[in-house]
C-alpha cells in the first residue's frame, strides 16, 4: 500500500528524486536533507507503514539487515567512529514524517550531535506495574 499524500512514498518510488545510497525490491536509503551528521541517512520501505506498530516483523526483520550492510559501508567509507541508529513513533518521540523510516547517524569524535536523556530513577511501583504488563 501507497499513501499518495506521503512524501516518503513518493520518494521511495522514485516518483521524487533523491539521493540514493541503496534501493533494492522493498527499501531505498536516502542522504537526509537536513543531517544530524555527515552521512546521515534514511531506510524507507517500499510500502507505506506509519511506524513501528503498522510494519510487518518480516519487513522490520529485513530493514534491520539493511541498516547493518549500509550502516557498516557509510562508518567504514566516512572513517566514521560510531553509528546511531534511530527511530521515532508518535510526535511526542520525535516523529516529524509518518512513513516508517529507520534514521543512520554515523558519528565522529567531538560531533554536535546529541541523543540525550536525563537519567531518571526506576520507582517500585513503575518496576511493579511495567513487569505485570509482562508477566
Ligand atoms: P523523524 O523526525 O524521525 O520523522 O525524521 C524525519 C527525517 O526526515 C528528518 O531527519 C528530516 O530531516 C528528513 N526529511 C524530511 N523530508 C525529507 C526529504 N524530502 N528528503 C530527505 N529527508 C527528509
Ligand atoms: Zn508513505
Amino acid at each position: 500500500m501507497k499513501d499518495s499524500n506521503c512524501i516518503f512514498c513518493k520518494i521511495a518510488d522514485g516518483e521524487i528524486p533523491s539521493a540514493t545510497l541503496y534501493e533494492d525490491e522493498e527499501f531505498r536509503v536516502i542522504l537526509d536533507l537536513n543531517p544530524a551528521t555527515k552521512g546521515h541517512c534514511l531506510i524507507l520501505p517500499k510500502e507505506h507503514y506509519a511506524n513501528l506498530f503498522e510494519i510487518p516483523e518480516e519487513v522490520l526483520g529485513r530493514a534491520a539487515l539493511v541498516a547493518k550492510k549500509i550502516g557498516t559501508k557509510l562508518v567504514n567509507g566516512l572513517h566514521a567512529s560510531g553509528l546511531n541508529v534511530l527511530q521515532n513513533n508518535g510526535v511526542c518521540a520525535g516523529q516529524t514524517v509518518f512513513h516508517f523510516h529507520i534514521h543512520l547517524i554515523p558519528r565522529y569524535e567531538g560531533d554536535k550531535m546529541s541523543v540525550g536523556w536525563k537519567p531518571g530513577t526506576l520507582t517500585d511501583e513503575d518496576r511493579k506495574e511495567i513487569l505485570e504488563i509482562f508477566s
